[in-house]
């Protein structure tokens, strides 16, 4: 496991020690998909590089999407084709390097009538165009019958017809993961639970971060030449600790999804509903759990760092279904788990949230700092590169030459063919069928080194390995239990009939790895507890 060993939550002193001995070309703040992306490609190209996380690595808007590998139809409609054309043309490459994380499903749009489905098939039309599709992946028109028979959820006695096209689906969290994992394996230095709190400066110009490590406490100082501030929702924060004066940049959204169970909604593929005030909701089936979502309202940041979940944001998002699928009407105690999220837009004066382009930018301070701004997860590679070209002009760093190919994420090593990679893992490993298809999709070919770990349940009779935890903390860097639960098994949400009894066995598992006290244990076992009913608290209303 060594060679993999990249992000160990056991090996944080001497993370913190190299922090601060080594001096670096450039320190990212933040640890979701933007900086992710920044630490490996500045890695490739030669850079030393440090990354420091607030929190836990994605614990922000990059574990709280919609989990969706996609240019973004809608956006078209918007007029925003350049952004389309760059993320509908990323889909190929995230798949090639990481076909594991990269799922293609067919995304159905219904129509209730014929002219319906002729508009509708124009836009997915030129959303092949720009995003090069071909061959078997091209868009498909259903019929009634062919509806019945694919997707029998949908109600046919209203929609006749379906426009199909390819999205992919991705995991979030599990995309961060595997490209710091990457950027750790080519050198550099990552830490989560890390705030940094001042900007080090060398006469006026940035020479670096302070943080705390808010596990032990200690402070370090990190040098180097370039500051790159890739923290989502809260950048302006962070510009602040550059320049107090900075002018405000972002319109902040809140998105939330609700999970129901697949048997309450038996939904196979995906499927675009319409809101009643003419939006659009994804409605996704993951495994045994199918997800709704997103809402899009703007959001005035208040005391939590996270927006709380409402019940009328529930309602809103479970309304669409009753008019789309044949089951009967959800309501909100369906709901069995649920997450809200930040878009960190860039504000245009006057629109409202869901007109806003989702586009990027990259803005340099007074004191140098370079700073990312808005975006897609889809859009994470050009963005990253784009980000590092700017902070080599800006801080007189050379940069490598751009490798010729991106090389696979960890766990991509293989073609592309899950089903006989998952067939092969069943062979060799011994694992259920139902264990190997979730670890397969999160791990990829890494599923080997988890079941070597060993194949002992966590929760009797749930997909759920104990191996998986030291993987976990030994391999992707989990310092907490709400890490482990929410950011590396993902079976809050995914494996929900765990929500409860998974919990106990992890939470002790981890304190033997982590050299827990009992007091911590409970401590963490409580702060999940916590977290969990946050996010249901909308039944109480
Ligand atoms: P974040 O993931 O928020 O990361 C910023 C990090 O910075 C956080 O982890 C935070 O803890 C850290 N940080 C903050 N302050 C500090 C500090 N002082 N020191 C150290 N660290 C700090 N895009 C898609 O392509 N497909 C989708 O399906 C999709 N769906 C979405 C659905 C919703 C509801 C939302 C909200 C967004 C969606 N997006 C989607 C957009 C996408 O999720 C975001 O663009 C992307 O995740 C932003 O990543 P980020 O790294 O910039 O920000």
């Amino acid at each position: 496991m060594s060679s993999a060993a990249a992000l160990c939550a056991t090996d944080r002193a001497r993370l913190l020690d190299r922090l601060e001995r080594e001096s670096f070309d450039c320190v990212v703040i933040g640890g979701g998909i933007s900086g992710a992306g920044v630490a490996r490609a500045a890695s490739q190209r030669g850079w030393r590089v440090a990354l420091l996380e607030a929190h836990d690595f994605s614990s922000g808007t990059s574990s709280r999407s919609s989990k969706l590998i996609h240019g973004g139809l809608r956006y078209l409609a918007m007029g925003d084709v350049a952004l389309v054309r760059k993320t509908a043309l990323e889909r190929k490459q995230i798949f090639r390097m990481a076909p594991h994380l990269c799922e293609r499903r067919w995304m159905i749009v219904p129509a209730r009538s014929y002219a319906a489905l002729l508009a509708i098939r124009a836009g997915v039309v030129a959303y092949e165009k720009l995003g090069a599709v071909e061959g078997a992946d091209l868009h498909r028109n259903w019929s009634a019958e062919d509806l019945a028979r694919e997707e029998p959820a949908i109600d046919t006695r209203r929609y006749k017809h379906a426009c199909v096209y390819r999205e992919y689906l991705t995991d979030d969290s599990q995309l961060v993961i595997a490209n710091l994992r990457s950027a750790a394996a080519l050198g550099a230095a990552v830490l989560n639970h890390a705030p940094v709190e001042a900007i080090l400066r060398d006469g006026s110009t940035a020479s670096g971060v302070e943080a705390t490590c808010a596990l032990s406490g200690r402070r370090v100082r990190v040098r180097a030449r370039c500051v790159i501030n890739a923290t989502g929702p809260w950048v302006e924060a962070v510009r602040r600790l550059e320049d107090p004066g900075a002018p405000p940049l972002l319109h902040l959204s809140k998105g939330v999804h609700v999970v129901v169970s697949a048997e309450r909604l038996p939904v196979r593929e995906m499927v675009i509903c319409n809101t009643r005030d003419r939006r659009s909701i994804f409605v996704i089936r993951r495994g045994d759990v199918v997800y709704l979502g997103t809402t899009d309202t703007t959001y005035a940041p208040g005391p939590n760092p996270w927006p709380e979940i409402e019940r009328e944001d529930v309602e809103y998002l479970l309304e669409p279904a009753a008019r789309t699928f044949r089951s009967q009407a959800l309501r909100p105690e369906d709901v069995i788990a649920a997450w809200a999220g930040l878009r960190p837009l860039i504000a245009e004066p006057g629109k409202a949230p869901a007109e806003i382009s989702r586009r990027d930018e990259v803005l340099v301070g007074p004191a140098g700092v370079v700073t990312m701004a808005g975006g897609k997860l889809t859009g994470y590679r050009p963005m990253a590169v784009e980000t590092v070209r700017r902070a080599a002009e800006v801080c007189g760093l050379r940069l490598a030459p751009d490798p010729e190919e991106d090389p696979p994420l960890p766990g991509g090593d293989f073609d592309g063919d899950l089903a006989a990679l998952e067939a092969k893992l069943v062979r060799e490993t011994h694992l259920s069928e139902r264990c190997v298809a979730r670890l397969a999709r999160l791990h990829g070919t890494d599923t080997r080194e988890i079941a070597r770990l060993g194949s002992e349940p966590l929760v009797s009779g749930a997909p759920l390995l104990a191996s998986e935890v030291e993987w976990a903390v030994r391999v992707e860097g989990a310092a907490t239990l709400e890490d482990l639960l929410y950011r590396r098994l993902r079976s809050v949400w995914t494996v929900p009939e765990t929500r409860a009894t998974a919990t106990e066995p992890a939470s002790v598992r981890m304190a033997k790895l982590l050299g827990w006290s009992e007091e911590r244990r409970r401590e963490e076992v409580q702060r999940v507890s916590a977290r969990l009913a946050s996010e249901l608290a909308f039944l109480a209303g």
